[in-house]
């Protein structure tokens, strides 16, 4: 929409923008266009736009033929919206943005989100909208000048901090080009910025505990003129060392440890080792013929590589609101290293019962010890990795305490959006998760 549009457009539908709401329209096209093309959307994406206003990139990404979410907490923007764009790709949410459930969206493919977000609650939005993991593969974001500065700045600059650090451990921040006041109505204070977020390939930098890495950049960058070393005192215990190992200087201030360095940092406070390899390659599974007999024993190699029929739990558990805790499997796994499975799974030890299994594995990976109830059992076959499967289930209050040597990050998801989340990413889960959760909800349905 051009200047005279917007004004004409509001005078219309009788809307003086609000501030508190942080309303500001785009009115430069060309702009618009460009904006919409640094996400480049195709008819296959689906796009999540917070604050639509009066459409101004809505428009420019439904030209694509893109499914747009288009979510606005302005009543009658929304009523707007609905009128000016009678698109079947289109859908107006009158919702905050900042209530959305974000879960909901693993159960769509090719997620892209976009947004003039409004300033007064964009670092609200950023945290909540880019975490990881998230069914999110591109975030493009007009933000105020200086925020989007703080995200994409480089070590040893005034707005390298906190947030910089927290959103790079997982993304690609590119600050793409500055935006004038001037291309708004009404005209903000401030100029603004385009910010393009991608996810870090899983592999690119070392893996660190996250809390812990969040924790030690909040504490470091809590007083910036402060030396880092008296500030993780009570962290780390020989900082004149560990500056000398990890290479850089012992009076270092929080804003001169690159991203590298802060996850050296983490992992010099606590290592986070990958599961002991040897013990994996000693430990012996019993071998079962297809009525699930013991045979006899053998090594995790000879199980896997010779097919031969063992014996594994899986445990699904639940919180109070039913939702299941969905584990995504640590990249050190051997088997579907990063998908996602249940709750915790396992494979029995030689000597071991199906029930004894699963309150080990329930300890080992999310360190909690519930009652656990046997749902069911799936026979041995090509589809669970010739493993007989019993699924339990369990109810917990309170959170798990996942084991990050085993896992990379848990999500709990109602059962809807995991059925969803399957039939759209089948490829996001270990196969095993697969079949128990489809005799799980088959079961729940009979
Ligand atoms: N995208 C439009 C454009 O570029 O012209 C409007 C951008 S304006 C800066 C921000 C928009 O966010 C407004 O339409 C405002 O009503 C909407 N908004 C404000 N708070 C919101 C919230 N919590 N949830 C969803 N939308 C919100």
């Amino acid at each position: 929409m051009r200047l005279s549009q917007i004004s004409a457009t509001l005078r219309d539908i009788r809307v003086s923008p609000v501030r508190s709401l942080g309303q500001t329209f785009l009115h430069d096209q060309n702009l618009a266009r460009w904006i919409v093309k640094q996400a480049d959307l195709t008819d296959e994406d689906y796009v999540i736009e917070i604050g639509p206003g009066l459409g101004a990139l809505t428009e420019f990404a439904l030209a694509k033929g893109t499914r747009v979410l288009a979510i606005e907490k302005d009543a009658r923007l929304t009523k707007f919206l609905r009128e000016k764009f009678r698109d079947r790709q289109l859908e107006v949410l009158h919702a905050d943005a900042l209530r959305f459930d974000v879960r909901a969206l693993f159960a769509q493919q090719r997620v892209k989100l976009l947004g003039n977000l409004p300033y007064y609650i964009s670092s609200q939005l950023l945290m909540k909208f880019v975490t990881y993991p998230s069914p999110i593969s591109l975030w493009l974001f007009m933000l105020q000048k200086e925020m989007a500065q703080r995200l994409s700045a480089a070590p040893s600059t005034s707005d390298y901090g906190a947030l910089t650090l927290l959103v790079q451990l997982h993304h690609r921040v590119k600050y793409l080009r500055t935006i004038r006041a001037s291309v708004f109505l009404p005209r903000p204070e401030v100029d603004s910025a385009l910010v393009r977020i991608t996810p870090r390939d899983p592999e690119e930098l070392p893996v660190c505990d996250q809390e812990l890495f969040a924790a030690l950049v909040r504490r470091g960058f809590s007083q910036r003129r402060k030396q880092l070393g008296k500030l993780l005192r009570p962290d780390v215990a020989d900082w004149e060392k560990t500056a000398q190992a990890l290479g850089f200087d012992r009076k270092a201030r929080a804003e001169t440890l690159s991203l590298r360095q802060w996850i050296a940092l983490t992992n010099h406070v606590r290592p986070l080792e990958p599961p002991e390899r040897r013990a994996n390659d000693a430990e012996r599974f019993p071998v079962v013929d297809k009525n699930d007999r013991l045979l006899g024993e053998a090594s995790r190699a000879e199980v896997h590589g010779d097919n031969l029929r063992h014996r594994a739990v899986h445990i699904l558990i639940f919180n109070d609101a039913g939702e299941v805790y969905l584990q995504k499997r640590s990249r050190w796994k051997d088997r579907h290293p990063l998908l996602w499975d249940s709750s915790a799974a396992g494979h029995l030890c030689a000597g071991e019962g199906y029930d004894d299994a699963a309150q080990r594995e329930l300890q080992e990976e999310l360190g909690i010890n519930v009652p656990l109830g046997k749902v069911l059992k799936l026979p041995a076959s090509a589809r669970t990795g010739q493993e007989f499967i019993c699924l339990y289930r369990g109810l917990l209050r309170g959170d798990p305490k996942p084991n990050r040597s085993e896992i990379e990050a848990g999500v709990f998801c109602s059962p809807a959006i995991v059925d969803g989340w399957i039939a759209a990413r089948p490829e996001d889960f270990a196969p095993g998760f697969v079949e128990c959760w489809g005799a799980y909800r088959r079961k729940k349905r009979a």
